[in-house]
């Protein structure tokens, strides 16, 4: 049986790892010639719109997924006349524009940051003026780890962006050629939310509506990249996770979808704050293989087969920390008990996810030593690694409004 993933890095790569125990092949379709997943798969080089290339793609395989939410949806939904295609193209329509999800977020009575579409330079005054600052304009597509942001403090960071980003609201890609509606703009302004933590769930709905949930994960970010996950996450009040589960239960209903979802939130006043939404295995759940019962990888593969859900349940603490750019040495992480190294198989490029680190221990206490006994590298300021674990704003609910 072969499944078909549209885009081949290391989510591909991944999931074709957990796939092969269960006796599943592989094909993958990426525009790049470099794609990761060359190595260990089946891997057609054409572009996302090349129809010719995604019959040849399509033909005789089981069902189509897909690891990368940037994929054109007119591709899904020319491959879902021939393959079916898990999450299914209308899920993967709201999640790749961040209005159109916190539109979603919005009708499922979710709370999410204060947002207005942009359409002009007009209406970015209209919006700054009613949301106030500091916000964050984002582009409303194809945006990732923290490109196509910029975060506005003061009314000089406003008329600044305007004179520099400017031409980027003519050129900006229009969503569905339209740009007068409610819930389509090329960008979008957020409320900037002075957050305790960020956290993020990962929630799994098999074919047959059956759903598991994998604990809250603490994440921090650098640079708008993720660097270092905490699974669970620490001082986890039974009452946020629930608030999670229902949360990603309502999406996952409404979208009548199948597969792995993630769901980035902050806490903010020890209450959860809906950020956005992908509709894939996720970096934030890398802890998984080594640190659950099945991995995310193994269940997104199970839901979209329409086989029995495996169980999440966790074994102990893991943390999982990015290798961005650079690579350590494999031995001088090795020699630490409980870690884990998952090299892609890239070549070293600034900025570029080469790999990552799981450190796995039966207790907090035991994590905090493991991630203190990492080599050098890990201990430069982007890793995050330096900064307490649990933010002492936790303790302080009642800390004044952003
Ligand atoms: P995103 O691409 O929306 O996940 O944003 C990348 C990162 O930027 C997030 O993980 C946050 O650290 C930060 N960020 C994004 N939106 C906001 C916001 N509205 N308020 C505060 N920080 C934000």
């Amino acid at each position: 049986m072969t499944i078909g993933i549209l885009g081949g890095g290391q989510l591909g790569y991944m999931l074709a790892l957990a796939g092969y125990p269960l006796g599943l092949r592989f094909r993958f379709l990426d525009p790049s010639p470099e794609a990761p997943v060359g190595r260990i798969a089946q891997r057609v080089t054409a572009d996302f719109d090349d129809q010719a290339a995604l019959e040849k793609f399509a033909s005789g395989l089981e069902l189509i997924t897909y690891e990368f939410e940037n994929v054109p949806v007119a591709a899904t939904r020319f491959l879902a006349e021939r393959v079916p295609v898990f999450p299914s193209p209308a899920a993967l329509e709201v999640a790749q524009d961040r209005l159109k999800e916190k539109s979603l977020f919005r009708k499922l009575g979710i709370a999410t940051t204060e947002f207005a579409p942009i359409h002009n330079l007009k209406s970015l005054d209209a919006a700054v003026a009613a949301i106030g600052l500091p916000a964050v304009l984002k582009t409303s597509r194809f945006g990732y780890d923290g490109k196509g942001q910029w975060v506005l403090r003061t009314a000089a960071d406003v008329d600044q962006l305007k004179s520099e980003v400017g031409g980027a609201f003519v050129k900006a890609p229009s969503v569905n050629g339209a740009h007068a509606s409610r819930d389509s703009a090329p960008f979008i302004l957020e409320r900037f939310i002075s957050f305790t933590r960020e956290l993020s769930i990962l929630a799994v709905r098999a074919r047959n509506g059956d759903i598991v949930f994998y604990p809250l994960v603490q994440n921090r970010h650098h640079g708008g990249i993720l660097r270092l996950s905490i699974a669970p996450a620490p001082s986890l009040a039974p009452a946020l996770q629930r608030e999670a589960e229902d949360i990603a239960r309502g999406i996952l209903t409404e979208l009548d979808y199948a597969g792995v979802l993630a769901i980035e939130f902050f806490e903010y006043r020890g209450r959860l704050v809906a950020n956005e939404m992908a509709p894939r295995v996720h970096n934030s759940g890398h802890w998984t293989i080594e640190g659950a019962v099945t991995s995310q990888f193994e269940n997104h593969l199970r839901a979209v087969l329409d086989l029995p859900l495996g169980s999440t349940k966790v074994y102990g603490f893991a943390a999982m920390l990015n290798l961005i750019g650079e690579t350590p040495e494999s031995a001088e992480v090795l020699a630490i008990p409980g870690a884990h190294l998952h090299l892609y198989g890239k070549s070293p490029r600034p900025g570029r996810k080469l790999g990552h680190v799981t450190l796995w221990t039966s207790s907090f206490e035991q994590l905090s030593e493991s991630l203190g006994a990492l080599p050098p590298l890990f201990h430069q300021p982007s890793f995050c690694l330096d900064e307490p674990y649990v933010p002492l704003a936790m303790n302080n609910p009642a800390s004044p409004k952003p």
